[in-house]
């Protein structure tokens, strides 16, 4: 068994809210029976709501999500 599988992969833009800089987080989504497929279901998901966001720049910590795309091959990289 592999402990550290994961069900997919995300990256989202967020958009800092203090200071409009983009910067790209990537999102692992681990094996379970409710795990998110697909970009829908992730944006409803509680996982989502449990990240952090903490702008690089400014340290603000509210963030806007302005893309999401599910990154099928980083899952083996
Ligand atoms: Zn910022």
């Amino acid at each position: 068994m592999d402990e550290t599988a994961i069900a997919a992969r995300f990256r989202l833009k967020v958009r800092c809210f203090n200071c409009k800089v983009d910067t790209i987080h990537t999102v692992d989504v681990p094996v379970a029976d409710d795990a998110p497929d697909g970009i829908d279901e992730l944006l409803d998901s509680q996982l989502l709501r449990n990240q952090r966001f903490t702008c690089r720049s400014c340290d603000a910590a509210i963030g806007v999500i302005v893309g999401v795309t599910e990154d099928r091959e980083g899952i083996y990289a």
